[in-house]
C-alpha cells in the first residue's frame, strides 16, 4: 500500500509543510485539502516583512523561536540568492523602526544582512526620525504571499502532489491516510475545538507607489510602510478578540493619515486593495502530534498551526518540524517508483 500524507491548509504554513514532506518522502502520496488557495488565504494579505515579533506570537522558548526563525531565513535567503526570487515573490528591503520608548533589540538582528541602533544625531537627521527617541535600521527580507504561494504550489504539483478543494466539516470527512498534518490557521480553533485561540483583525491596504524604496516601521509595528514588488502595503490595525472582518473605512483612512504624516508623497498614491485579515493568534504555536479516534478509526494528527502576527516568518522553520514529525512511523513504498 502506498502510504499517503494529508496536509489540511493550503495557506503558507500548509504548502511550506506539504512540500517538505515530499522531500523527505518523495515516494508517499501527498494532498492538500484546503477550503481556500491564493488570495482568499490569510497569508496573501500578509505583508511578509521578515521582521518577527516574539511579543506577538511568543513560543515555548526563545532558543526555539530562534531556531525556526534561523531555518526560515536561511531558506528565504536561498531563495533570493536564486534566480527564483523575483517569481517567488523573495525580495531583499531595508529600512527603519522609530519607538518612543526603548525596548529590547529584536531576535532579528542576529538574521538580518545588517542591522544598526540609530544615534541621536542620525534621528536628528532622518524627518520623520526627529519625531522619535529611539531608532534601528535594518536589511532584511520581505516574502510576499501574492507570489510566494503560487511558486509554492508550482513545486507542490510538480513532485507530484494532489490537490483537494473542499472544507472539512468533521474529522470524520478525513481521508483515509498515514497520518493528517493539521495546518488550518484560524481554522484549527472550530474544526479541532481549540479554545486557546483568538482572532486578532488587521487592516491594511496597498497602494502604488514606485519611488517608495525603504520601509519605514512606527512602535512595535503598530504603524508601516512597506514597498513590495507591485505595491506598497499600508497598515495595520491590532483588534484583540475582534472575529469579523469590518470592512469600516474610517479604519483605512485613519492609516493612509498616519502613513502620509511619514511619507506625504503617498498622499498621490492609487490605492489597489483593502484588506482585512484574521491573525491567527495562541498563547503559542501549537507543534505536536495526537492520536484521536474518529468513528472506527484512530487518526494520527501532527498539529502546526497558531502562528499568529508571523505565520510569513515562522512558516518554513515550523513546517522542517511539523514534516520530519509527520513523516515519523510512516512506511517507505516504493510504489511511485
Ligand atoms: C494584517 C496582517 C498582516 C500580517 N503581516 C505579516 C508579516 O508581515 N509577516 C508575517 O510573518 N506574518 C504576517 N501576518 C500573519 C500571517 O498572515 C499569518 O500568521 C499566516 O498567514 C498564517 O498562515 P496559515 O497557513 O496558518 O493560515 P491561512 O493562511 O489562514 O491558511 C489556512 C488554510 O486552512 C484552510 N482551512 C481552514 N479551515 C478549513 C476547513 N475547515 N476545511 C478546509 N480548509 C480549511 C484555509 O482555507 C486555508 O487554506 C499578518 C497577518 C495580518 C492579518
Amino acid at each position: 500500500m502506498e502510504s499517503h500524507v494529508v496536509i489540511l491548509g493550503a495557506g503558507v504554513v500548509g504548502l511550506s509543510t506539504a512540500i517538505n514532506v515530499q522531500s523527505i518522502l518523495p515516494n508517499a502520496r501527498v494532498t492538500i485539502i484546503a477550503e481556500k488557495f491564493d488570495q482568499e488565504t490569510t497569508s496573501d494579505g500578509a505583508a511578509g516583512i521578515f521582521r518577527p515579533n516574539l511579543e506577538l506570537t511568543p513560543s515555548k522558548s526563545s532558543q526555539q523561536a530562534r531556531k525556526w526563525l534561523q531555518n526560515s531565513f536561511d531558506w528565504f535567503d536561498h531563495i533570493w540568492q536564486s534566480d527564483e526570487g523575483p517569481e517567488a515573490g523573495v525580495i531583499r528591503v531595508s529600512g527603519y523602526q522609530f519607538m518612543n520608548e526603548e525596548v529590547a533589540l529584536p531576535i532579528h538582528r542576529h538574521m538580518d544582512y545588517g542591522f544598526s541602533v540609530l544615534s541621536n544625531e542620525e534621528l536628528q537627521r532622518l524627518p520623520v526620525g526627529k519625531r522619535y527617541k529611539y531608532g534601528w535600521w535594518y536589511d532584511t527580507l520581505m516574502v510576499e504571499c501574492r507570489r510566494y504561494l503560487p511558486w509554492l504550489m508550482k513545486r507542490f504539483r510538480k513532485n507530484g502532489g494532489y490537490v483537494i478543494s473542499q472544507k472539512i466539516t468533521s474529522l470524520s470527512k478525513i481521508p483515509e491516510c498515514d497520518v493528517a498534518v493539521n495546518c488550518l490557521g484560524w481554522g484549527s480553533r472550530q474544526l479541532f475545538g481549540d479554545t486557546d485561540m483568538f482572532p486578532v483583525a488587521g487592516h491594511t491596504l496597498r497602494v502604488k507607489a514606485p519611488w517608495v524604496k525603504q520601509f519605514y516601521v512606527l512602535g512595535n509595528g503598530d504603524n508601516f510602510i512597506y514597498p513590495g514588488q507591485d505595491d506598497v502595503t499600508l497598515g495595520v490595525t491590532r483588534e484583540v478578540g475582534q472575529f469579523e472582518r469590518d470592512y469600516n473605512p474610517k479604519t483605512f483612512n485613519r492609516i493612509r493619515e498616519i502613513c502620509h504624516e511619514v511619507l506625504p508623497s503617498l498622499k498621490n498614491a492609487p490605492e489597489v486593495r483593502r484588506w482585512v485579515g484574521i491573525r491567527p493568534h495562541r498563547h503559542d504555536i501549537r507543534l505536536e502530534q495526537e492520536t484521536i479516534k474518529v468513528d472506527e478509526r484512530t487518526l494520527r494528527i501532527v498539529h502546526n498551526y497558531g502562528h499568529g502576527a508571523n505565520g510569513v516568518c515562522f512558516s518554513w522553520g515550523t513546517a522542517l518540524d511539523a514534516a520530519r514529525m509527520a513523516v515519523t512511523n510512516v512506511k517507505v513504498s516504493s510504489s511511485r517508483l
